[in-house]
């Protein structure tokens, strides 16, 4: 099965934007942890305040989460409204609306001021069902946009390739760009001027001192009074909002089509999102769908192969260019971790719940007026404080499951390798207690510590990307051990 190269077509040939590893100590107000589109976008808005920021990067500005996303932005997350209207009322609904509004407002206004080019399009976003007989959530949807006076309609008329579905639930004017070139321009303003963008530099501790925060990376620190965990899954949570987050992935293809796609799409009944982005080679289509959780046990490329089946039944493909998998962090309440933690000048960002774009300019706008303790209607109903005090079934059920996995004893470590084929991966429970092997392509084996290094979940295996992942809390590390993914900080053991 041919699917093209395997990377986000965001990855592929980006603007090679680089910047230095943190060598040495330095002094700001804000430090940013995470430069990804949070990370970034809150850096944006406290430096135009003449704060001065450091953002400590552990890989490369927007290659992790914000570099598989299909960067819709939109006034909402494809159905919202009536949730938070039925479950937290109008008045909250209200500012809910406004806090998402300021955030859309914010990123053209941002585009436009430092002039970043980033096929920035304005384009219609269709929601549909797929399935004629479940379309009464669309109604519902329609019925909480009109009671918060948000603009949207119902039609009959859906565009290429949804022109047999009965109707959709339309909201025009909404936007797509490419994030990295956004990321990139938004990177280019930040750094310089006494703020800094060290990538390649992880944090590895976060110390307080007197009033300040001590971030400790391999090779430098940074001191500063308020400190910003923008790691999509935080590496430092006072609150433990952790346990209060679900992982689910998601795979993506990137085609060319003989037919280009104009406007964006999310279709549920089953779930794709799509929107297409020019390219060198002309208008290419992103397609995510096959929605799984990171213990699915099954055979990754079967995701990919219901994709191409997928776009084959519906498309008139010209060929298939790229593959890639991704996931985001969901929240139990369905809304976003935004704000100071029980510790004083700790700010935590998480919980986008796949919404993440405008949410990371929401998010920039409540640290911005927090930090420099300015009035905003909605600073605090996105809180990490909600969750204190609160029995979180979500944690128990998956420590239960996943810390506590019952894994049979098992043969010796030599006697295991000996057995497994080549490219092959297994996790045993041995007079070493757990650990994940994997075999590669040409006999070479990779035995490491089965339990993640964050909270000793037993990790599972991902045979496309060649990973292990934690199915608690999404921590991932490559073949070798190295973390690749937050909340871990810490690489696998070898053994
Ligand atoms: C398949 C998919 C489709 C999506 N589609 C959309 C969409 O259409 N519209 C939309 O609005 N949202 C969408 N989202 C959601 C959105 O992409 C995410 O919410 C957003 O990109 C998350 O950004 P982030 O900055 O939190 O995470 P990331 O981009 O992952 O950034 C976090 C950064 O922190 C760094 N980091 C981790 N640990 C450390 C450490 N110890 N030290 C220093 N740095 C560290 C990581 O390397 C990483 O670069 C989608 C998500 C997925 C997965």
């Amino acid at each position: 099965m041919f699917l093209g190269k395997h990377l986000s077509l965001w990855l592929d040939n980006c603007d090679e934007l680089s910047f230095d590893s943190l060598n040495g100590n330095i002094e700001v107000d804000v430090i940013i942890v995470g430069g990804g589109v949070a990370g970034l976008s809150i850096a944006t808005l406290l430096k135009k305040e003449g704060l001065k920021v450091c953002v400590l990067e552990a890989r490369r500005i927007g290659h992790y989460i914000t570099g598989t996303t299909t960067a819709k932005i939109s006034y909402t997350s494809s159905l919202i409204y009536n949730h938070v209207l039925s479950n937290f009322g109008k008045e909250f609904g209200l500012k809910f609306k406004e806090a998402y509004f300021d955030g859309f407002n914010k990123i053209k206004e941002i585009i436009n001021d430092l002039n970043i080019n980033c096929d920035l399009r304005k384009v219609s976003f269709y929601i549909l069902s797929g399935d004629e007989t479940k379309n009464d959530f669309l109604d519902d949807e329609l019925v909480a946009l009109k009671d918060l006076d948000i603009p949207g309609k119902i039609v009959s008329n859906v565009p290429y390739p949804f022109e047999n579905v009965g109707k959709a639930l339309v909201h025009e004017n909404q936007l797509e760009f490419n994030p990295i070139k956004y990321l990139h321009g938004l990177a280019r303003y930040i750094h310089g001027d006494g703020s800094f963008i060290f990538e390649n530099s992880r944090v590895l501790d976060i110390e307080t001192v007197n009033d300040f925060k001590i971030v400790k990376t391999k090779n430098g620190f940074v001191k500063g009074k308020n400190i910003v965990i923008a790691t999509n899954t935080p590496i430092y949570d006072p609150d433990s909002v952790y346990k209060h987050l679900n992982q689910n992935k998601s795979d993506g293809l990137g085609l060319l089509l003989k037919r280009d796609i104009k406007d964006m799409f999310v279709v549920f009944n089953p779930f794709h999102t799509l929107r297409s982005t020019p390219t060198p080679n002309g208008e290419m289509l992103l397609l995510l769908g096959e929605h799984h959780s990171i213990d699915d046990s099954t055979d990754r490329f079967e995701f990919y192969r219901n994709l191409r089946n997928f776009s084959d039944d519906l498309f008139d493909v010209e060929s298939f260019e790229y593959f890639w998998s991704g996931g985001d962090n969901l929240t139990e309440d369905k809304l976003a971790i935004i704000g100071e933690s029980s510790e004083d000048c700790v700010y935590i960002v998480t919980g986008f719940n796949s919404w993440g774009i405008n949410t990371s300019m929401v998010s920039g706008i409540i640290l911005r007026d927090l930090i420099l303790k300015r009035e905003n209607s909605y600073l605090n109903i996105f809180s990490p404080l909600r969750f204190k005090n609160n029995e979180t079934k979500l944690e128990n059920e998956k420590i239960k499951k996943f810390r506590n996995e019952d894994i049979g004893f098992s043969d010796s470590v030599t006697n295991t390798i000996v057995k497994m084929g080549n490219n092959s991966s297994k996790i045993i429970n041995c007079e070493d207690g757990i650990l994940a092997i994997y075999k590669d392509y040409d006999s070479n084996s990779y035995i490491l510590n089965g339990r993640c290094s964050h909270k000793g979940c037993v990790l599972h295996w991902d045979n496309v990307e060649k990973i292990w992942e934690c199915p608690c809390h999404g921590s991932i590390f490559d073949y070798k051990g190295n973390v690749i993914r937050a909340p871990a900080i810490h690489n696998l053991k070898q053994h």
